[in-house]
């Protein structure tokens, strides 16, 4: 049974690697200039480990008290945890006790909490701002109105435990992710005239990395493309 799920995972990462290599050749771009996150919610601790056995560093989670058990439960193992979900205030020093990566910072009401978890874990954590990529006009629901970044990214930058690496967003359901991706590269461009080593950006997934490739970004977090369909019942 765990084998057969070994297998499964090994010929779903290595296509999912193929398609990394393949969109990073066409844009002109070094394979391993982007990183792969395995987005592990809702799959159990046993599947973590088992791709942390195919190479895999660096694994992604967006639920906190999912997140912290699997951590908790994999603790031996060589992994970068980072958190991508909707992040409350009251969580996020614990949040930042276990992910060595929060990517979903988008408000400044995170940041102390944050530089606390971090102080508690005795190391720094690493910060990607959210941005919200959602068109102009309409109500941002997830990440940062990119009106708010400077400010927010200023008090990330002068928390000490915290390090300021970049931007990550997710492209809008209702929109081509092409064109989505096309307003973050304008974004990113203005972030990093302000903040030019913060070069981190995670954006893309299981079906839309190509297209953040192509404007530049360094991580795609892919979850179904490598573990299968989510289960529908949490
Ligand atoms: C679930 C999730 C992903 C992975 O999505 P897939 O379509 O399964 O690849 C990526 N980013 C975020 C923020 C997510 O919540």
């Amino acid at each position: 049974m765990s084998t057969s799920r070994a297998d499964e995972l090994r010929t779903r990462l290595a296509a999912v690697h193929d398609r990394i290599a393949r969109a990073a050749t066409d844009a002109g771009r070094a394979p391993d200039e982007v990183a792969l996150v395995v987005v592990t919610k809702y799959f159990p601790a046993s599947d973590v480990r088992l791709l942390a056995e195919l190479g895999v560093v660096d694994v992604g989670e967006n639920r906190h008290q999912e997140a912290e058990a699997k951590a908790a439960e994999c603790a031996d193992l060589p992994l970068r945890w980072h958190f991508i979900g909707g992040l409350q205030s009251n969580k996020a020093a614990a949040v930042a006790r276990y992910a060595q990566v929060v990517e979903s910072v988008d408000r400044t009401a995170l940041v102390g909490r944050l530089a606390r978890g971090a102080e508690d874990a005795g190391r720094e954590v690493d910060v990607l701002l959210q941005v919200s990529l959602d068109p102009p006009g309409r109500e941002h629901r997830f990440g940062a109105d990119p009106a708010t970044l400077p400010a927010l990214a200023d008090e990330v930058a002068r928390t000490s435990g915290l390090r300021l690496r970049g931007l990550m967003a997710v492209a809008p359901l209702d929109e081509d992710p092409a064109l989505a991706f096309s307003r973050l590269a304008g974004i990113r461009a203005d972030f990093l005239s302000r903040h030019p080593d913060a070069t981190l950006l995670s954006a893309g997934m299981s079906g839309d990395l190509e297209a953040a490739i192509t404007v530049g970004a360094t991580h795609v977090r892919v979850g179904t493309a490598v573990l299968g369909s989510r289960p529908a019942v949490q």
